[in-house]
This record gives C-alpha cells, sequence and structure tokens, in this order.
C-alpha cells in the first residue's frame, strides 16, 4: 500500500500548499483564464505603463482605452491595469478600448485605494494584512488587486 500512502500523502501537500498561502487565490484565479495583480500598491492609472501624461493635471491619455475626457491618474483604472514607466503620444493605438470594454472605472477621491481591502463584496478581513477572497475562495494580501474587483463606489464615470 505504499503508493496509496504516497497518493494520500501527495493529495495531502496539495491541499496543504491550496489553504496555506497567499499564492492560492493568485494560482486559481490564473488557471482560470483571469488577472490577478501581486503588486501591492494601489491599482490606479497614475502607476499604469499605459498612461500617456498630457500635463493637464489629473486628466490624461491612454494607449489601449478611450475615455471621453480623459483617464484620471489619481481615480482611475482598468482591466488592463499593469504598472510601469509612463507611455508616449505616438504608442497610442488607433483601434482603443471603450470604457465599458476596458471595465474602466474611477474611486470616489484620489485617496481612496483599489486594492482587495476595498473590494467589499469579496473581501472578508483575516488580519491587518490580508483576508479571504470569497470570490477566487482563497487567501489574499489587503493591497493586492484582481479584474474582479466590485465595489459599488468606485464607478464608471457618466
Ligand atoms: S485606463 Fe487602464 S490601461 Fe489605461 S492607464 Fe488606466 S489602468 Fe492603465
Ligand atoms: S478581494 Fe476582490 S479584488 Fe481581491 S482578489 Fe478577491 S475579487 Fe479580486
Amino acid at each position: 500500500m505504499t503508493w496509496l500512502r504516497e497518493k494520500t500523502g501527495w493529495l495531502f501537500r496539495r491541499a496543504q500548499d491550496a489553504l496555506g498561502g497567499f499564492i492560492t487565490a493568485k494560482g486559481i484565479f490564473e488557471a482560470m483564464g483571469g488577472f490577478f495583480a501581486d503588486e501591492e500598491q494601489d491599482h490606479k492609472c497614475g502607476v499604469c505603463w499605459m498612461r500617456i501624461p498630457t500635463g493637464e493635471g489629473d486628466r490624461a491619455d491612454c494607449t489601449v482605452v478611450n475615455v471621453p475626457g480623459g483617464i484620471s491618474l489619481g481615480k482611475g483604472t482598468c482591466n488592463f491595469w499593469d504598472p510601469g514607466e509612463p507611455s508616449k503620444p505616438e504608442d497610442r493605438s488607433q483601434n482603443r478600448a471603450s470604457v465599458a470594454e476596458a471595465g474602466y472605472v474611477e474611486s470616489p477621491t484620489a485617496d481612496y485605494p483599489i486594492w482587495c481591502g476595498t473590494c467589499p463584496k469579496h473581501y472578508r478581513e483575516l488580519d491587518e494584512h490580508s483576508g479571504n477572497c470569497l470570490f477566487l475562495m482563497g487567501r489574499v494580501k489587503y493591497k493586492q488587486c484582481c479584474v474582479a474587483y466590485s465595489n459599488p463606489e468606485v464607478k464608471a464615470p457618466v
């Protein structure tokens, strides 16, 4: 019965891995083909490499999303968010996604962060650094995020 012990041991270790680590939710979501943002920071346009600063305060352009009136560096975000250095006007794509297609939304104020900790529909706090995500059914860190972020206060601009 050694093979059975080996098999159950492997399953047990897999279950331990799945239940014990922060990687759980990320792994599940990546397996689903979704996008999980591991970076622990405010997930806004102001740090996304697809932003194109215009020098007009909070409003800027975006290489891949067409937001009438411009994106908000301090309040905006979308499903394509990815941090990095800003882009240039010549990087702007000819065919950009609409607000609805990109899932572009804005938080009520610039100091209202977009991360798991402010995703009230899905996040249940365990301690000051982490919680359980009811959507991914796994443990996530307070300042991580994903495309399933859901908060009635964070909406598309009208
Ligand atoms: S609208 Fe989306 S892709 Fe464009 S800068 Fe903001 S987060 Fe990045
Ligand atoms: S708490 Fe919200 S943002 Fe965080 S992983 Fe879950 S659904 Fe995504």
